[in-house]
């Protein structure tokens, strides 16, 4: 084989490596992305930490105006601007305007 040829099969190795790697990664950034759903409010494990989409709603003892999903520590992606994931919810988005009682400072 000369090294022409085994350069040119090389790089179709290489470029059908990249393809193969994009095929297997984008699934799952899809399924992690279509597996988030919005937190019902209404539902047993939102009631029970007095979760609000809208943080002015709350009537909890411990809300203090102000504080809402997008500046607390549990909202473990602040670039979102609308819905994001907890670390208190699992799977779950919570509005960045919402609030529940586990709300820590991002400081
Ligand atoms: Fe919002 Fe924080 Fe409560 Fe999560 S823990 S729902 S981000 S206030």
């Amino acid at each position: 084989m000369s090294d022409k040829n085994a350069s040119m099969q090389r790089r179709r190795f290489l470029k059908m490596g990249a393809a193969g790697a994009a095929i297997t990664i984008l699934p799952v950034s899809w399924h992690a992305a279509l597996a988030a759903e919005r937190l019902d409010p209404s539902s047993a494990q939102a009631r029970a930490m007095s979760y609000v989409e809208n943080a002015s709603d709350s009537t909890h003892s411990a809300y203090q105006a102000g504080h809402n999903c997008a500046n607390c520590l549990m909202f473990s992606d602040p670039s979102q601007a609308e819905w994001g994931p907890c670390a208190v919810f699992p799977g779950k988005l919570v509005a960045a305007g919402g609030w529940c009682n586990a709300w820590v400072t991002r400081g």
